[in-house]
Formats: structure tokens, sequence, C-alpha cells
């Protein structure tokens, strides 16, 4: 990798051999190993080792979870906060496993819809509960820096499992507690 961004660097008229360019290989290589994590960890592991069962039959919500990932259309961060609810159906997660799963799928190559569907399906097919909503709220800097540049635009996108989808008082619950500052 460190070659092709070598090569990158030639490719945008600069000389790689400068002293500021120097190291920016090196450090370009690490910082997408990092930013793509996500492609060497396995979600279903961790939501696995993280179940316990529980009688509690009330929404769980983890919201404000902040995200950082890149659209894979043009390789810039989209960045803002996810928030995962769900009803438990008999089995439940650590609350910090929510985060660390939205992390897992935030750190690959993205498009916000795919990412806020996949969430939604891990959890559902891992725990069965009898819900799951996901919605992600995010700002684009493929929009911003370039194209329609379309400054503080958000980008809102949700995908509502089971009772979530079928019973608006559940949906309704779900987008009122969000909103709440
Ligand atoms: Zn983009």
């Amino acid at each position: 990798m460190q070659n092709l961004i070598r090569g990158m660097l030639l490719e945008m008229g600069e000389n790689p051999d400068r002293e500021g360019l120097l190291k920016t290989p090196h450090r370009v290589k690490e910082m997408y190993q990092f930013l793509t994590a996500g492609y060497r960890e396995d979600p279903k592991a961790l939501i696995n080792e993280a179940i316990y069962e529980q009688k509690y039959d009330e929404m769980i919500l983890v919201k404000d979870i902040q995200i950082f990932s890149l659209c894979e259309h043009h390789l810039l961060p989209f960045f803002g906060r996810a928030h995962v609810a769900y009803l438990p159906g008999g089995k439940i997660i650590g609350l910090s496993k929510v985060a660390r799963l939205v992390d897992m799928f935030a750190r690959r190559l993205q498009i916000q819809e795919r990412m806020t569907v996949e969430i939604a399906q891990i959890i559902e097919e891992n725990l069965h509960p009898k819900g799951v909503a996901v919605v992600i709220e995010a700002q684009h800097l493929c929009m911003q820096m370039r194209g329609v540049e379309k400054q503080g635009s958000t980008v809102v996108t949700s995908e509502m499992l089971g009772r979530f989808r079928s019973d608006p008082r559940t949906r309704e619950e779900f987008m009122g507690l969000i909103r709440k500052v």
C-alpha cells in the first residue's frame, strides 16, 4: 500500500521525496488499516460472547453512539451518531458491545444505508428480539467538500424491524427518545 500511496502523490504532481511527505505513505497505510479494521473483526463472534438471558421486556436504547466511517464512493469520511434500540425477546447483549458492533461496521468502506441495515440485521439474527431499530444521522464530507457543497446538511437513514415496523406506538416512543436532548 505504501508504494501505491507514493504513486498517488506523484500523480497529484507532488514530490514524495520532499521532507514533509517522506513518511506520508507509511502514515496513510497505518491510518487506513485502522479505519478499515472492521474487515478483520467478526461481529457475530462479538455478539455471541456477550449475549445473556434476562427477563426484561422494555425497550433497550443506546443512543448517540459516535460514528466515523469512510464512504465507499470517494474514500472520504462520513461521521455522526447512531441510535440502536431493541425489544428483548429473552436475550440481551452487554451495552458497551452495541457500540463496538457499530464500530465494526463503521470501520469498513461503507454507504450509510447499508451500514444501517447491517447493524439491525446482526442484532435481529443473533438476539431474535421482538424488534430492532437503527437510526444513523451523519454528515458526508464528499457532499460538503466537493460536488453539491451543501454544508451542514445531515443524512438520516433508518431500519425498523419487528415491532418497530408493525407498531406505530413503539416506533413513536423510540423516535421521541432519540430526539430528546
Ligand atoms: Zn461519497
